[in-house]
Formats: structure tokens, C-alpha cells, sequence
């Protein structure tokens, strides 16, 4: 040990206690259990507590109001910030505020080692935790807090289908990963449900223990005005598409309430109010219509601009909330449809909160670059709001790569840009669940680099992850395969291979990838767990490289079928193609069964089958079949039943 380091345990024995102050909250307490459990874990020896403050070797875990502060440095001008002080005797971790004292906990730790990259939700791959019998920290002092004040994560767990393990390993990672908040997302019909869910099963005690903030309910607005409560009585409340009043919600492309009606509104903020009473655990109100709703086509509807109704009923809801909870953000999404265009004669009344959505982004574009096709709009709506979050797509399977490339110009840039910009929240989407662990890094940075901007960018971080996570040997040569895939030149190339689309110039590079995580497997191996860890990275590499070049059978297809139509070419070849195809959907399918079997985060069954393979592989060929069958009933020289026989 050197002059300028303070052993905290020396071989598993510890003479220091934790002091936390009397009048600490829950988060404190919390913060200092984790100091004590990861101290334990490392070194095997038990921080004992002391119930008053004595001279010597004593760690001291609070807010800094509830601590001497002369003799503590400066606060960093920012958010949820901290101080840490280690001295021969005394270490102090003083947190500006509780999330502070938690965030404080874990930079100590991460100095002592520990990591965590992704969300313990695979018992075969344990959070990065170092063993040694001896801890000595550096001395020095230091402050830390976030450059943006709301950092929210978009629960894969918490979207539409409630699992409390995974919600709590979760969040957990989120409030490591210096979260804030986390979003709920439910469809209208099931929030009674999930909100009795979260109470019972200790989802809300969870988030409180960790200073999180829960956004939610979001794409909901049916469940404040019933189709089932009120249409009968006033169908006139109701949105009008074809002539005839519709359901408020149901099935796609829904169609929204009727805003011009102002008994609807009445109607329809009087629960709101009644609902922001009952359940005080919701901070940031997130409303927002069906999604992929239409606006109502009454006469007066379309006399006035979406997005204008919107902005009246938002600015008279958000007076009458202030009146009930003035710390609930009542909160709704502009830059997304049917609000997509700003306003044209009403302003936001500075009362509630805009949280801009782009979906669909490719990640090779920052908002701060120059071509980012919607920077004006972004920048036109953000300059209405004093509260303005920018909801980022960056683990949202629906346009993303499945397996994770990371996005590190988009990390980075995005980051800088909110903080030039004075964006008040990052919030990060990530769906669906099952790809959790490819998704992690980029999940991770969402949170972290908000925090930490300008330091601990997205490149560092991932030479640190590929260096911890899969040990110095696999990890020098993974740290250069991600910052390859993850860089700009290369990101369209996974974003092809996902789609299946790849060209012969994108399978060289992935295969060459596949290289250098097998030189990895090699490195790994006499380590289990780093071994592992890379041979997930090779069955996500596995599966795309079977993947990434097949879906050109299916425009192949789409071609020939262009010609049969035009009758310049044969129907039965087409229709051995289409069998051919078929059974290359098969075995795609039954791969993805083998591999999801595994539920270790790297595939999600339900949705490569679905979004990926019935979407765009199985139902285009049935397109294909229905016209070939329109085409043969309109040509009786070719008899059926010579097709048949080749089917
Ligand atoms: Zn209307």
C-alpha cells in the first residue's frame, strides 16, 4: 500500500464502521446496504455499523445537508450529484440529494472494480464483482453530478406485460447505471391490473429504495374516457371516421376521442385528476393517445390543427393538476403521431412536459448532425417547453439490429447535443424484452453518459466493458470488435444483415467478425464464465450470419411473380421457389426455437418469428400466392392441377 492509499480491509478483516446519519431516508440506507453487501462480496469481510460518529476510520454515507459540510469540497453544479472524500480516517460519501448518496455508493464500488454492465437476469453470468481480501481506495476528494436532470429508461419489463423478477433486476440496473426514472408502458385495458400488480409484488417499494421515478402509463388516454362508461350515452364524445363514431382505443389504427367536444374533455380530465389522486407513486404523468391513433374528422375536429387541441386540453389539465399534485409532469409526446407538426396558434403553458419521439431513427445519425431529417422539427418543438425529454430508440427492436451493435456516434453526439440544447431528459426505449442482453451497452450509455458528459464516453466505456466483462485476453480483441461494429462506417451493415438483407460485401465483414470472436472463444477459455459470456456473443453472430442473407429469396420471389403477372414467366417455377423459400422460413424458425430456448437475453422468439420472419418473409409470400391464384382463375389453360403437383 502507498503513501497516498487508504486500506479499507486487509487480508478480510476491517477495522472501519459505517455511519449513517439518524435522519437518512430510505435511499441512504439503501445506499449504505449496498456499500456493506458489495464490500462483503469483494473482500469477505463485514463493514460493522456505529450508531454515532467516533474519530477513527469511520465511512459516512448521507446527504450532505445532514453532514458537517465545512469541511467537505464543492458541489458540481448539476443533478442528483454527490461528493466523495477519502482520507486516512474518514471516507465520506455525501450526496446532494438521497440518489446522490446511492450514486456516490457506486462510483466507490466501481473503483473497487465492480461493474455492472447488465442486468442480473442469467444465473449463469454473474454481475462483475473482483475477489481480494485487501481494499485500499485512493485518497482525494471529488464531486460528480449529472448533466441532464431526468435520465429515464423505458422498461422492457415494464411494457405491456408484467414480470416482477425481471423488473426488479431491472431497475436495479438502472439505478446503477445513474437512472433516475423508469417508464411503465400499458395498454389502457390492463392499467387497474398492473398498477395492483406493482403495488403487491414490491415493484414500488423496489423503485423507492432507489430514488426512481416512475413515468407511465403511457399510449392510454382510452382508459380515461371508456368506450364502455360513456358511449351509448354520448356517442358525440366519441372520434368520427367514416361518417360513424368510434370506439375510443381499439383495434389498429384506432381512432382518438373527440377534443372539440367539451363535455368529453370535462369528462376525460375529471379522471385524469381522480387517477393522479389515487396514485401518488406516478411522478411523470405520461398521456398519450392510442398509438398509431387517428385524430376525430368531426367538422369542428378538422377545422383546427391536432396538435393545437392537444396543446388547449394539455395547458387546462395541467392548471387543474398542479391544483391536486403539483409534483406530478404531466407529460405527452410531440414529434409523434397525431402530433407529429407544431402547433400552429396555441403555445404550452410551461406546465407540462413534451417528450420528443422519433421512431425509427437510423443510429447512424446524431440530432446534432447536420442531416438529421427531422432536426428542425426536434428543435421548433423543443423550444417551446421549459421542460423538454428526447425519447431515443436505442435498444427498440422494431427498426434497431437484434443483436446490439453499439451505437457509439449516436451516444455520444446525442448526449452533447441535449446539453447544448438544454434538453431536460434522456429517456431510452427498450423493446421487446427478450434481446435484454444485447441491448445492455447501449441501454447502459443512455444513462450513464447523460450523467457523466463529458467523461466516460461511449468509446472508453467500451474498451472498459470488453475488458472487464470478458477478461483482459478476449477483451483486447473484443474491445476492437465492437468499436468496429459499433463504428459509423460499418453501422448500416448490421442494420442490413438484420433485416436479412444483406449484400456479399456485408457477409464478408460479418464473417470476418466471426473471427475475431472465435479468437475470443480461444482466449476465454480458461476462464467458464468469460467463456460464456463470449459464446453468447457468438450464438447472436451465429444466428445473423444464417440470417442476414435470405431475405433476397423473398424479393427474388416477388420479382418472378412480377413477370408470371406479365406473363413472361413460368408459374410453376415460381411456385418451387415459393415451396423452396418455405422451407428456409422453417428452418430459420426452428433455430430461433433452439437458440431462444436458452432465455439468455441475445434472442426473443416471439419477435424474430414474428416481426422479422412472418412480417417480412411469410406474409409477402402469401401476397405472392394470392395474386398467382387470382392470375390462374383468369387463365384456365393452365389446369390446376399441374401446379398442384409441384407444390
Ligand atoms: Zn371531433
Amino acid at each position: 500500500m502507498s503513501s497516498t492509499t487508504v486500506s479499507v480491509v486487509k487480508d478480510g478483516m476491517t477495522s472501519w464502521r459505517l455511519f449513517v446519519p439518524r435522519s437518512a431516508g430510505q435511499v441512504e440506507r439503501f445506499a449504505a446496504d449496498e456499500l456493506i453487501h458489495y464490500v462483503n462480496m469483494i473482500s469477505g469481510a463485514t463493514l460493522q455499523r456505529s450508531d454515532r460518529r467516533r474519530n477513527t476510520k469511520l465511512i459516512i454515507v448521507g446527504v450532505r445537508s445532514d453532514l458537517d459540510q465545512k469541511s467537505l469540497p464543492k458541489p458540481k453544479l448539476g443533478f442528483d450529484g454527490y461528493t466523495i472524500s477519502v482520507s486516512p480516517e474518514t471516507i465520506v460519501i455525501a450526496g446532494d440529494n438521497p440518489r446522490g448518496v446511492l450514486y456516490g455508493v457506486y462510483d466507490l464500488l466501481e473503483r473497487l472494480g465492480c461493474r455492472w454492465y447488465h442486468p442480473q437476469l442469467d444465473p449463469k453470468d454473474p454481475e462483475v464483482v473482483p475477489k481480494s481480501a485487501s481494499l485500499a481506495l485512493s485518497m482525494g476528494e471529488w464531486s460528480e453530478s449529472a448533466r441532464i436532470e431526468d435520465r429515464y429508461y423505458w422498461m422492457s419489463s415494464l411494457a405491456f406485460t408484467i414480470v416482477p423478477e425481471r423488473v426488479v433486476a431491472q431497475l436495479d440496473w438502472a439505478a446503477k447505471n445513474r437512472y433516475n426514472g423508469v417508464s411503465w408502458q400499458c395498454v389502457w385495458e390492463k392499467i387497474d391490473e398492473h398498477l395492483n400488480l406493482m403495488h403487491f409484488s414490491g415493484i414500488f417499494v423496489q423503485m423507492q429504495k432507489r430514488g426512481l421515478q416512475l413515468d407511465g402509463p403511457g399510449h392510454s388516454m382510452p382508459y380515461f374516457l371508456k368506450t364502455q362508461d360513456y358511449f351509448d350515452e354520448h356517442p358525440d364524445w366519441f372520434g368520427l371516421k367514416n361518417a360513424q363514431r368510434q370506439p375510443h382505443g381499439g383495434p389498429w389504427p384506432a381512432t382518438n376521442y373527440c377534443t372539440s367536444n367539451k363535455e368529453a374533455n370535462e369528462t376525460f380530465m375529471a379522471n385524469v385528476v381522480d387517477f393522479v389522486r389515487k396514485n401518488p407513486e406516478i411522478r411523470q404523468l405520461d398521456l398519450i393517445p392510442a398509438d398509431g391513433g387517428r385524430p376525430c374528422e368531426c367538422l369542428l375536429c378538422q377545422q383546427r390543427h391536432a396538435t393545437d387541441q392537444t396543446v388547449e386540453l394539455f395547458n387546462e389539465l395541467s392548471e387543474r393538476l398542479e391544483k391536486v399534485n403539483p409534483d406530478v409532469i404531466l407529460t405527452t409526446v410531440p414529434g409523434y403521431c397525431p402530433i407529429e407538426l407544431p402547433p400552429e396558434r396555441s403555445v404550452p403553458n410551461g406546465k407540462w412536459q413534451g417528450i420528443y419521439a422519433h421512431w425509427g431513427r437510423n443510429h447512424k445519425c446524431s440530432y446534432s448532425d447536420a442531416d438529421y431529417p427531422r432536426r428542425q422539427n426536434l428543435l421548433v418543438w423543443a423550444s417551446y417547453f421549459k421542460r423538454f425529454q428526447v425519447c431515443s430508440y436505442y435498444a427498440a427492436n422494431s427498426h434497431q439490429p437484434f443483436f446490439g451493435p453499439p451505437f457509439l456516434h449516436a451516444l455520444k453526439a446525442d448526449t452533447e447535443f441535449y446539453i447544448e440544447q438544454g434538453i431536460t431528459g434522456a429517456f431510452v426505449l427498450e423493446y421487446p424484452f427478450g434481446f435484454w442482453w444485447n441491448n445492455s451497452f447501449n441501454v447502459r450509455m443512455g444513462g450513464l453518459y447523460p450523467y457523466y458528459c463529458p467523461d466516460r464516453d461511449p468509446v472508453s466505456e467500451i474498451r472498459d466493458y470488453a475488458i472487464h466483462y470478458y477478461g483482459a485476453e478476449a477483451g483486447r480483441v473484443l474491445a476492437q470488435y465492437f468499436l468496429m461494429l459499433g463504428d459509423n462506417r460499418n453501422l448500416e451493415r448490421s442494420y442490413r444483415a438484420s433485416r436479412g438483407e444483406a449484400d456479399a460485401g456485408d457477409m464478408d465483414f460479418f464473417r470476418e467478425m466471426r473471427t475475431m470472436i472465435k479468437r475470443a472463444e480461444q482466449l476465454a477459455e480458461p476462464n467458464p464464465i468469460h467463456s460464456y459470456r463470449v459464446s453468447k456473443l457468438a450464438m447472436g453472430m451465429d444466428f445473423l450470419l444464417q440470417l442476414a442473407p435470405t431475405r433476397s429469396r423473398i424479393t427474388a420471389i416477388q420479382k418472378v411473380a412480377e413477370e408470371c403477372i406479365a406473363g413472361r414467366s413460368d408459374v410453376v417455377e415460381l411456385r418451387t421457389m415459393i415451396a423452396d423459400a418455405r422451407a428456409m422460413i422453417a428452418l430459420l424458425e426452428a433455430e430461433v426455437e433452439r437458440l431462444a430456448a436458452a432465455e439468455n437475453g441475445v434472442i426473443s422468439e416471439e419477435w424474430l418469428k414474428g416481426w422479422i420472419l412472418k412480417r417480412t418473409y411469410s406474409d409477402p409470400l402469401l401476397l405472392v400466392e394470392k395474386k398467382l391464384d387470382g392470375l390462374q382463375e383468369n387463365t384456365p389453360e393452365k389446369p390446376n392441377h399441374i401446379v398442384d403437383t409441384n407444390l
